[in-house]
């Protein structure tokens, strides 16, 4: 049983930010997260839409909404590991193999500006490639490269819906309820 592994969106506005941090969560769900924490504005529509996808799709992605900085401080403090994704960081192949797994673990997600101390909380500042582009892309990436195959090939509990991958159509199993 690996350790539990949360990613964290620091710095949410629910006025600009909903659709891109709903694709970080549903990356965040896909690939294996077991929780999505948004920091920031609260917005109980965005975890709802994300409750509804699990009950269609399967899985359980908890959601919470929690203090950026004081949750990441106390995470660190209670021995988990903190991993900041950030374009100025160490080269995420390359520091993927030193990143204890045996802690829980918090992938922190930056916002419009990140503050200078969610550098020098976090263990680990991993940059995908160090040029700015998107925490969509930096957040999948990350996670496939820390999964591996596994990332993309999981299975979701409790699915109505059951896609099953196809090179031509669309193959959709419908489970009954017992
Ligand atoms: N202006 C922000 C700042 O002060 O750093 C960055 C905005 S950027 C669009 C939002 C987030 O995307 C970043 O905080 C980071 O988590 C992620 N990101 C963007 N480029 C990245 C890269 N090359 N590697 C890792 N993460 C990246």
């Amino acid at each position: 049983m690996s350790e539990r592994l949360d990613v964290l969106r620091l710095g949410y506005r629910k006025g600009r930010d909903p659709r891109i941090t709903t694709h970080l969560a549903l990356v965040a769900r896909a690939m294996g997260a077991d929780g999505f924490l948004l920091a920031g504005d609260e917005d109980k529509e965005m975890f709802e839409n994300l409750k509804s996808v699990d009950s269609r799709f399967g899985g359980s992605l908890e959601t919470e909404h929690v203090s950026g900085l004081g949750h990441l401080r106390r995470h660190v403090e209670n021995g988990g590991t903190a991993i900041h994704l950030t374009m100025y960081g160490e080269p995420f192949r390359k520091a993927i193999p030193k990143i204890r797994r045996d802690k829980p673990v918090v992938i922190i997600v930056g916002g419009a500006k990140v503050p200078g101390d969610v550098y020098k909380l976090c263990q680990h500042n991993v940059a995908v490639g160090n040029q700015p582009h998107s925490e969509v892309a930096a957040l999948a990436l990350f996670m496939d490269a820390w999964f591996g195959e596994s990332a993309s090939e999981r299975n979701f509990d409790g699915a109505r819906l059951v896609i099953e991958g196809t090179n031509k159509g669309k193959v959709v199993h419908e489970i009954e309820e017992e």
